[in-house]
């Protein structure tokens, strides 16, 4: 027999990080900045992002490729 848990997930979803690194570049899109200049307004969810959507500095790596940011990654 299997329970179903409700109350907790049994895997992180990446798609709730709250920033998404490319691995070519180090572009990080930031979901509470979104991106502008790539017509994503500021708190626009990675999961509304388009698959076919790509890094807009090295044009190289596209949505999957993406890295999920999760911890404190940020400074520097
Ligand atoms: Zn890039």
């Amino acid at each position: 027999m299997a329970e179903r848990a409700t109350d907790a997930p049994a895997e992180p979803d990446a798609d709730a990080a709250p920033a998404h690194r490319c691995p070519e570049c180090g572009y990080v899109y930031e979901t509470a900045a979104g991106d502008p200049r790539e017509g994503f307004a500021p708190g626009t969810p990675w999961a509304a992002i388009p698959d076919g959507w790509t890094c807009p500095d090295c044009g190289v790596e596209d949505k999957r490729s993406f890295v999920p940011v999760v911890g404190a990654a940020a400074g520097g």
